[in-house]
């Protein structure tokens, strides 16, 4: 199996000579530099993005294979981030929501959670479920509700725990943690022992109570493009690394760029190389395969987290939320795993385990392409600073790595480097300040 092509960026965002002076500079365009750059435009600023891959998106992009959508490991957006209200027109994405609903796979059986607002059926299927005794359900579900309905500064303001820690203390031990909140947040976070910060974790159930868990129809990558085509022709130069930045100037291969403002937009360890000011991070992976189904397979959309002892972290037929990531009469199967190396072994022992679990046969999952992604996620383990510094050396900062590691925390970092730059250019504040609980 080998990795598809790329699709060409979008039009007029090429390579080529770099301006020598500009009024900002960022570097990289990915999710945080686009947004920079649109919400500068916003504001009458014209910025420069230096991207040194060809394509934006950077750690959101999708491939576009034989009538499939594959999305550069597997990932979701969701409704509820309050950064994508602010800076994305959703209905623009055409969304394809998943069911507000989990299928676990446990050693005793499925159990299958939904949401009681939807389906009063899902209270039953609750007591069913085998994770644990009535009081330990009874937790859960406070929990869930308590994470949704209360202000989301009062849920900062709890101790900031492992989450492991955090579920214990709160009554959600035992078969609760072991088998719906520590398997489903595997794949959140990439952290199989649940050191993740409890706020972080307790502020994405937040999303996932309020929110929807979806894709756009033409793959995730059209979030950033939604943002790139927002800006003039030319704003976005494609292949054009940046070797050196300072407050005032990069410098690239085709030469160096003066500007009033450098936001620095890239990676962690990118920007740790560029600004050794920058603590390096530890980073979390994980290992998406994709399968495809000659046929349709009998299954609905909702997400299945595995939580048996099993290769498999989480995996969904995409295809049925999402019939755009298939042809007619296929499905597409994107199944993640935590932190997995991409070999043919496991593929293989990925293949059983989805045969399993999908009632098919292994014959009739065929492998179409593996994205192992060893950097997908900057760790978060607790305490985890929500809002690190976007101003360093004078250089400004953005990127998950300034946030939390998610599409939430790239915009929100974003938002914040935006408003700095304006400050240093010394135009007036925005009338949208960054509210406090807004992480
Ligand atoms: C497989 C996977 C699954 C995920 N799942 C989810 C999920 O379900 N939900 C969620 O909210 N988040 C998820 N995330 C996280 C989310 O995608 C990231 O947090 C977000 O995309 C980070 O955006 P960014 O702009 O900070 O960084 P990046 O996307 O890394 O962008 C940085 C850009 O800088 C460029 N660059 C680097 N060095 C240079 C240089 N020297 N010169 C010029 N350009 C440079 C890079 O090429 C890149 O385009 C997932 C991430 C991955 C990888």
């Amino acid at each position: 199996m080998t990795r598809p092509r790329s699709r060409p960026g979008p039009t007029g965002q090429t390579g080529g000579p770099v301006p020598r002076h500009c009024d900002v500079v960022v570097v990289g365009a990915g999710l945080a530099g686009l947004a920079v750059a649109r919400r500068l435009r916003d504001s009458g600023v014209e910025a420069v993005v230096l991207e040194a891959g060809d394509g934006v998106g950077g750690r959101i992009r999708t491939d576009a294979v034989d009538g499939f959508l594959l999305d550069r490991g597997f990932q979701l957006l969701n409704t509820g981030y309050p950064q994508l209200a602010r800076q994305v027109d959703l209905e623009r994405l055409r969304l394809h929501a998943l069911p507000r609903a989990l299928r676990i796979r446990t050693g005793e059986g499925w159990a299958t959670l939904s949401d009681p607002r939807q389906r009063m059926s899902a209270v039953p299927g609750l007591l069913r479920a085998p994770i644990g005794p009535l009081s330990a359900k009874a937790a859960l579900a406070a929990h869930a509700a308590a994470a949704g309905y209360l202000p989301a500064r009062v849920l900062l303001r709890r101790p900031d725990l492992p989450s492991a820690v955090s579920w214990q203390r709160r009554g959600l031990g035992g078969a609760v943690a072991e088998r719906v909140l520590g398997p489903f947040f595997e794949g959140v976070t990439c952290d199989p022992e649940q050191e993740t910060s409890s706020r972080f974790t307790d502020l994405m159930l937040r999303m996932f109570v309020r929110g929807r868990a979806a894709v756009p129809r033409a793959g995730m990558q059209a979030l950033p493009r939604q943002l790139a085509d927002g800006l003039p022709d030319g704003a976005v130069r494609l292949h054009t690394p940046v070797r050196e930045v300072r407050a005032d100037r990069v410098v690239t291969e085709h030469g160096t760029v003066t500007a009033r403002a450098v936001v620095l937009a890239t990676d962690a360890d990118a920007a740790h190389e560029l600004l050794p000011d920058l603590a390096p991070v530890r980073w979390r992976g994980l290992t998406t395969y994709y399968h495809r189904v000659r046929g349709l397979l009998d299954a609905d959309a909702t997400f299945v987290v595995d939580a048996e002892p099993s290769p498999v972290t989480n995996t969904v037929p995409i295809s049925e939320a999402a019939p755009t990531y298939a042809p007619p009469d296929q499905t597409l199967v994107a199944t993640t795993v935590v932190p997995g190396e991409g070999g043919r072994d496991e593929e293989r022992r990925v293949r059983e385990r989805l045969a399993r679990l999908y009632g098919t046969g292994f014959g009739e999952l065929e492998p179409l392409a593996t994205y192992a992604v060893p950097r997908a996620l900057p760790s978060m383990s607790a305490p985890h600073p929500f809002r690190r510094p976007v101003e360093v050396a004078g250089v400004l900062v953005c990127g998950d790595h300034r946030a939390t590691s998610s599409i939430q925390g790239a915009l929100e970092s974003a938002q914040r480097a935006a408003a700095a730059v304006r400050a240093r250019l010394g135009l007036p504040r925005r009338a949208v300040s960054v509210a406090p609980a807004d992480v």
